[in-house]
């Protein structure tokens, strides 16, 4: 059958270094530069639905993400995980992009390659996790487009089997292509890359497109482009206050238990509830 298969890639902020993420005070939006990168951890499980549907069918599996230029190298995992190639959109006049600025942005990178048969996204990003580029994706394109998917079976272009997660149970579903869904986490384990995968990967193609290289309306792009715009944006102030008491051990319970009690604590109530084993934490 030979499927084009599009995987849309989300660099997120590497979570060991959420701490030194800060939110610019006037264009309120998130400082992420020189903060290393990840590819966000779902979109792994939608790179693994596409290699083993092109595994079934045969085809390509193509990347695509909007990104600045740095998450190059963090794009070079998928390719080692076994994508065939990388887009890369990368433009100033994207940033500040909200989901539809972005979806609008990715589906026209889409149509750009032409010809594609599945678009494949994770559910949310570890970052935004607005849990919308998909669906918006699916309106750009025209594709059918569902969420949460933990099972999928292409059978032929006209007979795809898909299963989703919902509050209480599953649904089933049948579908043709062309179809744009997200995956869940459930549909699968990803692949761990080889070094052979590394290797391979660094000669894989590479495009990067900016705004020129796209057919699009400088209106719906970027900030321009973004009909949601952030409120206030503040970090919450995590310190804490400390004291150091240099006394002893005796009078160091005494003098907290005098403070729990002068913030409302009821110590007595306390106490006789770990002794019947009421608290555990
Ligand atoms: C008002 C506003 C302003 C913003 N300004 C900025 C900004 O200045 N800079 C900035 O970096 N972000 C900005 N963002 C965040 C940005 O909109 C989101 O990062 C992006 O649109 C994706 O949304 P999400 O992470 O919630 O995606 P979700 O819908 O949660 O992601 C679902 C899936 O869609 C795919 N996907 C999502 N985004 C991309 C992408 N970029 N490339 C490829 N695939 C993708 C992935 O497969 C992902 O698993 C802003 C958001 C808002 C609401």
């Amino acid at each position: 059958m030979g499927l084009n298969i599009v995987v849309c890639v989300k660099p997120i902020p590497d979570p060991k270094y959420y701490n030194e993420i800060t939110i610019d005070p006037v264009t309120k939006t998130v400082k992420r530069q020189g903060i290393p990168t990840i590819i966000n951890p779902i979109d792994k499980h939608a790179i693994e639905k596409a290699l083993k549907i092109k595994e079934q069918h045969g085809g390509k599996v193509i990347l695509m993400s909007m990104a600045p230029p740095d998450a190059q190298e963090t794009l070079l995992e998928g390719l080692a995980m076994g994508a065939d190639e990388t887009y890369l959109l990368s433009d100033r006049k994207f940033a500040g992009a909200d989901t539809l600025a972005t979806s609008y942005v990715l589906a026209r990178g889409i149509q750009k390659i032409g010809e594609i048969d599945l678009v494949l996204t994770g559910t949310e990003s570890g970052d935004g996790a607005t849990a919308q580029v998909s669906s918006q994706l699916g309106e750009w394109l025209g594709f059918s487009h569902l969420w949460g998917v933990v099972n999928c079976e292409v059978k032929s272009q006209d007979d795809i089997y898909l299963k989703t997660k919902i509050e209480n149970g599953y649904m089933e579903w049948s579908g043709k292509l062309p179809m744009v869904f997200a995956v869940s986490r459930e549909i699968n384990t990803p692949r761990y890359t080889s070094i052979m995968g590394v290797m391979k990967a660094k000669k894989k193609p590479f495009t990067i497109w900016s705004f020129q290289d796209l057919d699009l309306d400088e209106v719906y792009v970027g900030l321009k482009g973004s009909p949601t715009q952030p409120g206030d944006i503040f970090s919450p102030d995590m310190g804490r206050k400390g004291e150091i008491l240099k006394i002893s051990k005796e009078e160091a319970v005494e003098l907290i238990i005098e403070k729990l009690r002068a913030n409302g604590i009821n110590i007595e109530s306390f106490f006789s509830g770990c002794v019947r084993g009421e608290r555990n934490e």
